[in-house]
């Protein structure tokens, strides 16, 4: 006989911000259905909002294995991979089994990039499902990459990397070297490199995928992806999909968005002085590094560009330069005028939805990205790296919804695009942002396909409850 079981979800984001919050988004949705959730984070990656948004959300850290002082900075991303892989996976599989939480999980969702989890899932007898916070394009490219390499069309035979690329399903006639991941630039033995290949590989042996994205805007990518996994639940854009949901309102905004830092909220006060659509909200999301050259082209072009910006300049944003000159330059750049206003770290949903900003420099980050579709705000994209290169060139030459700025970052490109995405001349581009967005709204109201595909996975997280076997301690 069956043994029935309420179901208990272990959500284990990949440590870092882009990662962490549509993970948190998806944890809120699922206790706000009744399921039970443990959120595990790294101590260093801590996500401790002063109340949890849910009785049934509670949240746990366990050490990522490096020092406290440890960077943890995409320069050195192979150790805190290796670190990951060892040492946090010990700590995992040490935590799973002294839990003593009632009722007992019945399933992990784990990162698709933190296989660490399907492995322990697998060793313990609990069901796992994958959440790859990535688009689906890029998941698919990601998949298409062994067959590349397969074939000799990685590494690239040579430099030039405006060259056509040819054999990605779906996408034919779409993509130049460059438009890939940035990976495919470097070594494929690199480790970093081998990493995300072997993550993506270990990915299959979850029973399901959960992405981030909608199906109005990824069909044909999803429908790829479905040749792969029995199970595809499209649930995007989470952040706008957990704002539908109550819970969490009452117990302070960090309890339910996901931040990792300390919003300004000066720049909210700012932006209201501002007027309708005028302003270029810049962004390069939580990890990419600028060097003081690039700052100081991007600061000139956002001049010339002649409109009102708002910054988001990390004090962990700039490359390789002496701790003092940063510190000097940050600061004088700090200093509010009518026409600019730099911070540290910003309310980033707020600001895509407050009336004065018309456009978004961003780094096409997945979340950025779809949170600018979910706010119609058209973009601007300077990939640095991962997915980025690949959502850039959808979001340019797909869906048509911004341009696309990719390895080049001088003042004069900066100027052109700003003034060509923020006065009259983008026609197309706000038509079709206008469409998308609307797609998006459509997707996560009651009877939108991300609600109904949520529904889906909390039926089939429900099922795996009734019929899993609890951890064995
Ligand atoms: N973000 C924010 N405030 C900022 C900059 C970014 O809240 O000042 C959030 C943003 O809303 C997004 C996330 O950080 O949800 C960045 O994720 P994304 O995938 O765009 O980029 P990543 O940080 O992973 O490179």
């Amino acid at each position: 006989m069956e043994d029935p079981r309420e179901p208990h979800v272990l959500i284990l984001p990949f440590p870092a911000q882009g990662h962490t919050k549509p993970m948190l988004c998806l944890a809120k949705l699922l206790a706000s259905a009744g399921v039970r959730v443990t959120f595990l984070s790294t101590h260093h990656n801590r996500c401790s909002p002063s109340s949890s948004p849910s009785p049934l959300l509670r949240f746990v850290s366990i050490s990522d294995g490096l020092p406290d002082d440890h960077p943890r900075s995409l320069e050195l991303i192979g150790e805190f991979l290796l670190s990951i892989k060892t040492a946090m996976k010990a700590r995992l599989r040490e935590f799973l089994l002294s839990e003593s939480a009632e009722p007992p999980l019945t399933c992990v969702i784990a990162d698709g990039i933190m296989s660490i989890g399907i492995d322990v899932a697998e060793e313990l007898g609990v069901l796992a499902i994958s959440f790859r916070t990535f688009s689906a394009c890029c998941l698919w490219t990601f998949f298409c990459v062994p067959t590349f390499i397969h074939e000799g069309k990685l590494p690239f035979p040579d430099d030039d990397l405006d060259k056509e690329f040819h054999g990605l399903p779906g996408a034919e006639g779409l993509l130049r070297r460059r438009d890939l991941p940035s990976m495919c630039r470097s070594q494929i033995e690199s480790n970093p490199y081998r990493y995300f290949l072997d993550e993506t590989t270990t990915m299959t042996r979850a029973s399901a995928l959960i992405l981030n994205t909608f199906d109005t805007l990824e069909g044909p990518m999803l429908s790829r992806l479905t040749t792969i996994f029995a199970n595809v639940y499209a649930i995007g854009p989470l952040h706008a999909l957990a704002a539908e949901s109550d819970i969490g309102h009452s117990s302070g905004r960090t309890a339910f968005v996901g931040s990792l830092r300390i919003e300004d909220r000066s720049c909210m006060t700012w932006l209201d002085s501002q007027a309708s659509r005028s302003v270029v909200y810049v962004s390069f999301g939580s990890l990419a590094k600028i060097t003081i050259d690039q700052l100081m082209e991007l600061r000139h072009g956002l001049v010339d560009g002649g409109r009102p910006f708002l910054w988001v300049l990390r004090e962990d944003a700039i490359l390789g330069e002496n701790e003092e000159t940063v510190k000097s330059l940050l600061s004088e750049l700090k200093v509010p005028s009518e026409r600019r206003c730099v911070v540290n770290w910003a309310p980033q949903e707020e600001v895509l939805a407050h009336p004065a900003v018309g456009g978004f420099l961003s780094h096409g980050g997945w979340n950025s990205t779809l949170e600018s579709i979910a706010a119609g705000i058209p973009m601007i994209c300077w990939p640095h790296t991962g997915d980025q290169q690949i959502n850039s060139r959808w979001v340019s030459e797909v869906w048509k919804i911004g341009l696309d700025m990719k390895d080049t970052c001088d003042r004069s490109t900066v100027e052109t695009m700003v003034r060509t995405l923020m006065e009259d001349k983008n026609e197309e581009i706000m038509k079709s942002m206008a469409r998308i967005s609307a797609l998006s709204s459509a997707s996560v109201v009651s009877e939108g396909s991300s609600s109904k595909n949520l529904g889906r996975l909390i039926e089939n997280l429900r099922k795996i409850g009734r019929t899993s076997r609890a951890i064995s301690r």
